[in-house]
């Protein structure tokens, strides 16, 4: 029986463009995760979109002396660009900044003001003498409260991971002027978060199947007590309350940002023409997956689930397979200090399976990982290339010479080739596991095994050679090694959607390889080939010296 899964995907800031921190930590795997599904003839709802506002959006603006609207159109656009491009296939990629979005979150605020969640207090807000302002939590600096780390903003601690209230960061500094700030009394609605804390701890507790690092974080964070949050702010850009005599305030980022997974899912419902569909992947029977980066744990493991347990009826996370960091060249990716590979200056120059191949394989799942354009270029060359990409083509071209462009027929398997294509079933299988499990770059090393294992099969039964003594012998090795690619099309196709696409079109499938299924599916004796080609580029060396010496120089 399919299943049904719904996929929620970290929402990028409008902000500036993505770059491979972003796309290894939380854009890749939910793509990987749900071509799979997919394949599997499970249904998928996977959505995402664009974060409209929040003060990065805001500082961008006024940095280019731009209005915030400005900015997000420009980025909402280059991120639905790069997702084509780079085949990350959303169901929808919407964005905060749509109306309904906008109604939205007004009625999550609005049943969880009635249910008594959220409550009006009065609070004081840092307030810039100098700069005659209200300083938006990311406006203001200091020192974190928890871990004494020295560069904590007003709504979180990049070293700790934690949220933060502005009012109590140690020696706060505006960050326009760095003068200290004022405080300065204001009115705001707050999440009752602390009314939530033993039905989460509960929950939590029963989420054994989640990652080591997300659960032991969450459950450390639960353990320390968690503090009611202010969901309202004293600016212009954003989500108005759906209250008369709050003109000049605006829903938090933070608050209304996580609503967008529901929001989206109505959006998706509405343009398919049938307005309640979306409650087929928020009620009863569904896993909701949501992929972030480590340092979104928060906000999707205890924040979203306690809006959720208030407004109730709607579903938990099942899984939140955060990621930790990629680095590049063994430093911390840095956008202001302009240390990244951006995503769009890559596509520009690059084919998109070759990155997707060296970030799934690198994948930082369980620790940091590192990019280095060396090992991207040895990467590239010595394992796409050289261990699948030349065994796809020196098969399909030697067949389609020899065998007028045919499968061959076989004679009798022996135990070797009996043996490799038992193994290329088992990899089919055993990825299954291990891909409905999250585990993705443990899924595409055994894909790549099995590859390996093709290319020393070959290479005992050289079906080069024996032609010319036993066409019959060099025809049933050829058609068993047909048989292991056609595999590899499948297992690869979630990791490598563009290269295995192509490579169902060489060997004579038509459609596409989701509509063959998780399954192996071997080609017909006789079946028509078409012309293949090289399904990968092999890269010169000297790229390794060139592109490293771009870093740090390359502005988008
Ligand atoms: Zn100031
Ligand atoms: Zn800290």
């Amino acid at each position: 029986m399919s299943e049904k899964i719904f996929i929620g995907v970290a929402w990028p800031y409008a902000n500036g463009p993505l770059h491979l921190g972003h796309i290894a930590g939380a854009y890749l795997p939910p793509d990987i995760f749900a071509r799979y599904h997919r394949t599997k003839g499970n249904e998928v709802l996977m959505v995402s979109g664009s974060d409209q506002h929040g003060t990065p959006i805001t500082i961008r603006a006024e940095q280019e002396g731009k209005t915030p609207g400005e900015i997000v159109t420009r980025y909402h656009q280059q991120f639905l660009d790069s997702w084509q491009k780079l085949g990350i296939s959303f169901d929808l990629f919407t964005s905060t900044g749509t109306a309904n979005h906008a109604q939205v979150a007004q009625d999550i605020f609005l049943t969880l003001l009635k249910k008594g969640y959220i409550y009006k207090d009065t609070v004081s807000q840092p307030f810039c003498l100098h700069c005659q302002r209200f300083l938006p939590d990311r406006y203001i600096e200091g020192t974190c409260p928890y871990c004494s780390s020295s560069g904590a903003r007003g709504d979180q601690c990049d070293e700790c991971g934690k949220p933060i209230n502005a009012a109590d960061l140690i020696e706060p500094r505006c960050s326009f002027c760095d003068a200290a700030p004022e405080f300065k009394d204001s009115e705001h609605f707050f999440l009752k978060l602390t009314a939530f804390e033993d039905r989460l701890l509960a929950w939590v507790k029963q989420q054994t199947h989640w990652r080591p690092n997300v659960l032991s974080f969450t459950t450390r964070y639960l353990e320390g007590g968690l503090k009611d949050r202010a969901i309202t702010r004293d600016i212009d850009w954003g989500i108005p309350l759906p209250l008369d005599g709050f003109e000049k305030k605006r829903l938090y980022v933070w608050f209304e940002a996580v609503i967008g997974y529901l929001s989206a899912a109505k959006e998706w419902a509405k343009s398919s023409g049938d307005e309640e569909k979306w409650r087929s992947f928020w009620q009863g029977e569904v896993k909701s997956y949501y992929f972030i980066g480590k340092d979104n744990i928060s906000f999707h493991t205890i924040i979203w689930p306690a809006m959720l347990m208030g407004c109730d009826g709607l579903n938990l996370p099942y899984d939140v397979p955060a990621n930790e960091f990629l680095t590049i060249e063994g430093k911390q990716l840095s956008t202001s200090r302009n240390w990244a590979v951006w995503l769009p200056d890559y596509l520009a120059r690059y084919d998109p399976d070759p990155l997707r191949y060296l970030l799934s394989i690198n994948m930082p799942e369980t620790a940091d990982t590192d990019f280095s354009w060396r090992e991207f270029i040895r990467r590239n060359n010595d394992e796409l290339v050289a261990t699948y990409g030349n065994l796809v083509h020196r098969v399909l071209t030697f067949v389609y010479r020899n065998f007028d462009g045919c499968v061959p027929v076989p004679g009798e398997l022996d135990s070797r080739s009996q043996t490799i294509i038992g193994s290329a079933k088992d990899t089919l299988s055993k990825m299954d596991g291990l891909l409905y499990h999250c585990h993705f770059r443990e899924a595409i090393r055994s894909a790549m095994s099995l590859a390996q294992e093709a290319n020393r099969y070959l290479d005992a039964k050289s079906p080069w050679k024996t032609i010319k003594q036993d066409r019959q012998a060099a025809a049933t090795a050829l058609y068993v090694a047909i048989s292991v690619i056609s595999c590899l099309r499948t297992a690869l196709y979630p990791f490598l959607p563009f290269s295995s696409q192509r490579l169902h079109e060489f060997l004579g499938f038509k459609g596409s390889v989701e509509d063959d299924g998780w399954q192996p599916r071997l080609p017909t004796e006789g079946q028509k080939l078409l012309p293949p080609e090289p399904l990968f580029l092999k890269l010169d060396g000297e790229l390794v010296d060139k592109e490293t010496s771009r870093l740090g120089q390359v502005h988008y």
